[in-house]
């Protein structure tokens, strides 16, 4: 079942009901945006049922909901752990506005480096680095349903490393999975392949710096720029892409005068 929210922005939560266990996948902004699920475990008759929770990474908006299921397996790649760990005091601070309801800083509590299987459930956690490192996904092989947190993000994903290679690896194997749909952290539900090879073009573009500026959005644009360039540009600074950064920083000057 896939709930999404609108309110501060579009994102998504997919409930798996599975024989033995509810998964849920990703939790939001806190304990009252948790609400509606807890309510739907309910109305669905699930409620004596475990719940396992999967954090896809941990920036804020996937995990802040974390409390609201008090005695749930909560899963995560063992770099959310840590991640929630260092960085969630912080986040608390920066997105206070995107707070709904109580929130409880609560890490993975049962984490894996590369796959995690529930196999009498058709249920399998993967590490799929690239949006962030901690990055995993989820495919649910009985509604063939891929989950892949903030990895697939229109109309351009958002990088935090340099680690371009890495990140087409993970959208290349999205590709392999025989899926009817895919769920990504903030967009409409997929049910074609076409975003997730746009994503791979930006990303090898990006890599090889044979970007076309004039094929921009605005909104492209300025994520390119504002999100993306900013965020990883002391890496690129540090990396062998040092050179081809100056280069494409004064072609964007050039584009945007
Ligand atoms: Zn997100």
């Amino acid at each position: 079942m896939l709930v999404s929210f609108d309110d501060p922005y579009h994102t998504n939560v997919y409930i798996i009901f599975g024989d033995k266990q509810v998964f849920v996948l990703d939790t939001f902004l806190g304990n009252d945006s948790m609400k509606t699920v807890q309510q739907l475990i309910v109305d669905e008759g699930y409620v004596d049922k475990h719940i396992v929770v999967f954090n896809s990474h941990a920036d804020y908006d996937h995990y802040w909901g974390n409390g609201a299921f008090k005695d749930a397996t909560i899963i995560g790649h063992k770099h959310c752990k840590d991640r929630v760990m260092s960085e969630g005091k912080a986040s608390l601070v920066k997105y206070a506005d995107h707070q709904r309801g109580a929130i409880e800083l609560i890490p993975p509590n049962r984490t894996f480096q590369h796959t995690l299987n529930f196999e009498g459930e058709g249920v399998r956690f993967f590490h799929s680095p690239g949006h962030s490192l901690d990055s995993s996904s989820c495919f649910d092989e009985r509604d063939g349903v891929l989950f892949v947190g903030d990895n697939v993000e229109s109309p351009l994903p958002y990088l935090n490393h340099v680690n371009f290679d890495q990140y087409i690896r993970s959208l290349e194997s999205y590709l392999e999975f025989d899926w009817k749909y895919v769920i990504a952290g903030h967009d409409q539900l997929l049910k074609e392949p076409d975003l997730i090879n746009r994503n791979i073009d930006y990303l090898r573009k990006f890599s090889e710096w044979s970007l076309d500026l004039d094929s921009f959005s605005v909104t492209e644009l300025h994520r390119h720029v504002e999100h993306n360039l900013i965020t990883i540009k002391n890496e690129l600074m540090n990396s062998e892409h040092k050179q081809d950064m100056m280069k494409h920083l004064e072609d964007l000057n050039n584009y945007i005068a």
